[in-house]
Formats: C-alpha cells, structure tokens, sequence
C-alpha cells in the first residue's frame, strides 16, 4: 500500500482566473453553480479534519482552489493548521494576483512555509489568452517577489504547457527564472474534468520540454529529493539552480503518489482523476467522531488502486471526472 502522506484541501471552487485548461469562461460562466457559502467546510472542520488525516500518516498540507487566497481569512487558517503537531510541512498554490506584501508577511507569520505561484509565460497577450481576464503578468512578478520577501522560500513556479499556446514560453520562462533560486517546473497539460476539451494532440511532452530548455543550456537529470515527490528534478550544470517536469501525461508516476484530495465541500478523493469522492462534510455534520472517521479514511485508503495516468487511453479521457477547480489542482 502506498503512505498517506500529503492531503491537498481546496478551499473553495471559484476563481479569478479563467485559465481556458481549467475553468473556461463557457463553462464557468455567471450560470454556472458555485458552491455556496454554506456547502463549504469551515475553518474548524477543515482543522478537525485535517488532524484526523495527520493521525493517519499526513506529514504535508497544500492549500488550493479554485483560488484559495479568495479565501477570506487564509492566515487563519494556516495558523490553526500550524498548531497541528506532526505538520512538517504547510504550502499554498496561488495564481499570485492577490498575494500583497502585507498578506505574504501575514501568511509567512501564520506558518506557512511554501508557496507555489503559477504562470505559465511572460508574454503579456499569451498571458491574456491563457488566463483570459485582464490581469498584468508583472501583478504576478511582483506577487513572487512579495513571497520573496516574505521569505516562504523555496518558491515554486508552476507553468502548463500546452501545445500550440505557450511553448515559445519555455525558454523565456527559463532564462527569467535561471539562477534566480526559485524552481520552475513546467507541467504537461492534462485531462482534469471535461470542459478543457483535451486531447493527447494538445500536450507538449516532457521529452520536448527538455530539448528546448537544452537549445541554450545545459541540464542533467537529479534524483528525487524524496519518495512520491511529482516533479523530476533538473539541475543546469553552470550551477543555475534546479527546474523541475511534471509528466503526469507521458511519464506517469502513481505507483509513488502519496496524495489524497478533499473538495472544499469536504468530500475526499484519493486520485485527481477519481470519478466519485466520498462526503466527510457528512459525517463531521451529523455526529461521528472522530475515531470513527479516521477509520473511514483509512479503509479508503487502503482499497485505493488508483493508477489513472498508468492506464489513461482515449477512452479513460471520457470517463466522469471532476473539475480541477473543485477537486483542487
Ligand atoms: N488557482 C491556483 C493556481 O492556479 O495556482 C491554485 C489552483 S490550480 C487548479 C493548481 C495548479 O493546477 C496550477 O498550477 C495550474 O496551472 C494547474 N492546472 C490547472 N489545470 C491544469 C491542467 N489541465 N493540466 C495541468 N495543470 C493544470
Ligand atoms: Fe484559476 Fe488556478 Fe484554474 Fe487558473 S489554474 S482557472 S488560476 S484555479
Ligand atoms: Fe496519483 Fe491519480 Fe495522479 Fe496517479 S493519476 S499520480 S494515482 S493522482
């Protein structure tokens, strides 16, 4: 059986991006159903929940969305979290545009160690095109620099590639980030739910991710610097830092995936690809306690044959999935 040792939690559904491979503005449009306020796990449910998850194993908590710093009252949170014993490690993954100096000082003291910004180019129209609202690629620069400063360091960039958008971003993106201590790791796009539309003739694969960044500098392979961890880990050979390729597409790695899900409506997933996540929100609202829901967890866990990416076809694509955004990225 593989540990259970990272929970992701995402904090809410909604988002102030559209970014067209995971919320896309057709889709997530003013009909569309958000969760209400209400659905949402609060603050303490997410602590007592997150506390039955360290009892199982959970060294790491990441925080996401949707957008999780739409979130009111984030460093509320991460504090409560933080009082958790056990918790090594707490992080957070923003789109960055509302991540001031003041709430990255704010979120650092609460104990947050990690962030993860994502941006997927420096080009101001591919930005546009990508996210598709009007925000500014230097907001995000300058979120990265406020995290900087705030020092939540190691600071990880996140950037999708896909095929026909963003490629000619890669070098660009690399020579920016080049011996600036911050690790960007590009990500093959992938088939999260359905309204993103993928076809495996959209992924830029890792194996070309590589050769671009190797058209100007020199990179080799490292090895991980723990079991389960996502990214295969590159360093430039002048001594540039490390970049790091998440190939959930061509080059799947279930066999260490050590992560389990909860939705903001607290239900739990133990694959991002899974079709259906079980309702802890349920149990926590109606009574159990809990030993009773660590037991629950746990036999989940343990039946958990999860291997999506192992087995993806062109027909597993039409399986029913979750969205991204609900599921948390
Ligand atoms: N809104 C935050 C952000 O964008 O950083 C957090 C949530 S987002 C779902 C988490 C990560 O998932 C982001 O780095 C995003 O780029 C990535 N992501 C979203 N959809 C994806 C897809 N179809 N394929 C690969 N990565 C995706
Ligand atoms: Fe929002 Fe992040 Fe999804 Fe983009 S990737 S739409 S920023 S949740
Ligand atoms: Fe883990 Fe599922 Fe991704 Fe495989 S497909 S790495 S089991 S989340």
């Amino acid at each position: 059986m593989r540990p259970l040792r990272d929970l992701r939690i995402s904090v809410t559904d909604r988002c102030n991006f559209r970014c067209t491979y995971c919320m896309p503005k057709e889709v997530f449009n003013a009909d569309y159903k958000f969760l209400r306020r209400e659905q949402l796990l609060n603050f303490e449910e997410i602590v007592r929940i997150s506390k039955i998850f360290v009892g199982l194993g959970v060294r790491k908590i990441r925080l996401t969305g949707g957008e999780p710093l739409l979130r009111k009252d984030i460093p509320v949170l991460i504090r409560q979290l933080a009082d958790i014993s056990s918790i090594e490690d707490i992080s957070l993954t923003t789109n960055g545009v509302l991540l001031t100096e003041k709430l990255a000082q704010e979120l650092k003291e609460a104990g947050l160690k990690r962030i993860t910004i994502s941006l997927d180019t420096l080009d101001q129209d591919v930005f546009c095109r990508i996210s598709d609202v009007r925000a500014d690629v230097n907001q995000v620069l300058q979120a990265i620099g406020h995290a900087e400063s705030a020092g939540l360091a190691p600071i990880k960039i996140n950037a999708v590639v896909k095929k026909g958008v963003n490629e000619s971003s890669i070098l660009p993106m690399a020579r920016y980030f080049h011996g600036s201590r911050k690790i960007l790791r590009f990500i093959e796009f992938m088939d999260v739910g359905h309204t993103n539309h993928w076809k495996l003739d959209d992924v830029f694969p890792a194996a070309d991710i590589v050769r671009e960044i190797r058209k100007e500098f020199q990179i080799r392979p490292a090895e991980a610097n723990y079991r389960g961890e996502v990214a295969k880990r590159w360093l430039y050979e002048d001594g540039g830092g490390e970049i790091g390729i998440i190939s959930s597409v061509t080059q799947p790695f279930c066999r260490s995936c050590t992560r389990a899900r909860l939705s903001a409506e607290g239900k739990l997933f133990t694959c991002l690809f899974a079709t259906k996540g079980y309702d802890l929100r349920h149990l926590l609202r109606e009574g159990a306690d809990d030993k009773y829901i660590a037991a629950v967890i746990g036999s989940m866990w343990e039946k958990r044959d999860d291997r999506y990416s192992e087995i993806r076809t062109s027909e597993t694509v039409l399986l029913p999935k979750v969205e991204m955004s609900y599921i948390g990225g």
